[in-house]
């Protein structure tokens, strides 16, 4: 998997199936600026992800937390009946409808990508309905 969907204790699940991770985000980031945490631990980018980041992503507006100075993009991976063991990566909003449109239980994860340093992060994880 190219990000890390587990839940921690500390996740905020904000609505039926939903989990906002952005705590956790600013922890991490508070551990790397402390030393704690190894920067290289979280730019573990996937190579697949950050190719998708770099072409075809769509941009946050938001700078990098790491390198500030790119912008970061956002991807989505849709795990789901046939999207097949690492799930299907998803980039428009067109794209996300036409799935939850489909039969079965789908459940997207949303990753920020810095693809200049290679950060990412998981954002939050919500069902497709
Ligand atoms: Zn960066």
């Amino acid at each position: 998997m190219p990000f890390h969907p587990g839940i921690a204790t500390d996740d905020t699940e904000i609505s039926f199936g939903e989990v906002d991770y952005r705590l956790q985000r600013r922890r991490l980031l508070r551990d790397v600026e402390r030393g704690i945490v190894d920067p290289a631990e979280v730019c573990d980018v996937h190579p697949e992800l950050i190719r998708v980041a770099r072409n075809v992503a769509p941009h946050t507006g938001v700078s990098c937390p790491l390198c500030s100075e790119k912008e970061l993009r956002l991807v989505a991976y849709v795990f789901g009946p046939r999207l097949g063991p690492g799930g299907k990566c998803v980039v428009s909003d067109e794209e996300l409808q036409r799935i939850a449109r489909r039969q079965g239980d789908f459940v997207s994860y949303e990753v920020e990508v810095c693809a200049t340093c290679g950060w990412n992060h998981l954002l939050r994880r919500y069902p497709l309905r």
